[in-house]
């Protein structure tokens, strides 16, 4: 186990009985800066030069793809839950580990690295990539803090979720 992993906490039944929830929030608080600069790591720098912009998926995408433009001087792009931005915008509906949404995003264009905090059944991430396609972005590389390893060797169209902490 990794420093940065000794700092997520278990929460058992959450937010339903059976789930065990991998709770971010007290290694943001602590080991802010470092989680960033692993995140960073996920990237050589030629790999950084040829991104675009970040697409962080709300929200706790935002924590980790606002700050991650920042420190490689990118734009950021948000990926929201329905009915948050105005239009115009793309729309895809997808699953989540607990239920269905939809995820939105305003057209555009440019090579992105798309970032979420979880990878758990790869749904999300899986819908965020498609709707950065269908709005009109490339995708270059996908990067998460934490793969739960639900489903192991998640690739989309052959693009591997970077990650920085994997499970068990
Ligand atoms: P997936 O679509 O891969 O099943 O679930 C990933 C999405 O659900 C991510 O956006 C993530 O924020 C959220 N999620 C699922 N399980 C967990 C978890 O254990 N901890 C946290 N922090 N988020 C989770």
């Amino acid at each position: 186990m990794t420093d940065l992993q000794r700092l997520i906490r278990d929460v058992p039944d959450f937010p339903r009985p059976g789930i065990v929830f991998r709770d971010i929030a007290p290694l943001l608080r602590s080991h802010f800066a470092p989680t960033i600069e692993a995140m960073s790591g996920l990237l050589n720098e030629a790999e950084w030069s040829r991104i675009d912009a970040v697409a962080g998926v709300e929200s706790r995408g935002f924590m980790l793809g606002a700050p991650l433009a920042l420190r490689h001087g990118k734009g950021f792009v948000p990926i929201r839950k329905r009915g948050k931005l105005p239009p115009p915008v793309v729309e895809i509906p997808y699953q989540l580990e607990y239920g269905e949404g939809v995820l939105e995003m305003q057209p555009g264009q440019g090579r992105v690295l798309l970032i979420d905090d979880v990878l758990a059944t790869g749904g999300t991430l899986r819908a965020a990539a498609d709707l950065c396609g269908l709005a009109g972005y490339q995708v270059d590389c996908l990067a998460v803090l934490l793969d739960l390893n639900l489903v192991p060797g998640f690739r989309w169209q052959g693009i591997p979720a970077r990650t920085v902490i994997r499970y068990p």
